[in-house]
């Protein structure tokens, strides 16, 4: 993604992208580099994206969300390529029945527990 679409907050519906595209396209993309770097490094990359995301929810524009919204999914993405976990496969399984914790679509879980 060019650096003007990550800030272009409009910049969104022409491409719909599916989480198996998403994989697909960060492991074509990076896949050697990925492997070579591991998951202790690749996890250290994931951190400081979700710190730079913890600023841009503080103290961002819409643009500079967007951006690292779209980092930490990428870095996610790279760990699960790593170890070779599919993504949609694991989204499917945990929350494609409804909420793991009470099976419903709309979440009816104690908020005691989980506030
Ligand atoms: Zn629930």
């Amino acid at each position: 993604m060019t650096e003007e679409l990550e800030n272009e907050p409009n910049a969104d519906s022409a491409t719909q992208i599916t989480f198996s595209d998403f994989q697909e396209l960060i492991r074509n993309m990076y896949i050697d580099r990925d492997v070579e770097r591991g998951v202790d490094g690749t996890f250290m990359w994931l951190m400081e994206e979700v710190g730079e995301l913890a600023a841009a929810l503080r103290h961002g524009t819409h643009g500079d969300k967007l951006g690292e919204f779209a980092d930490v999914l990428a870095w996610l993405t790279t760990i699960a390529n790593v170890v070779g976990v599919d993504l949609n496969d694991a989204v499917a399984r945990k929350y494609g029945s409804g909420c793991p914790g009470c099976g419903h679509f709309v979440c009816s879980c104690s908020r005691e527990e989980k506030p």
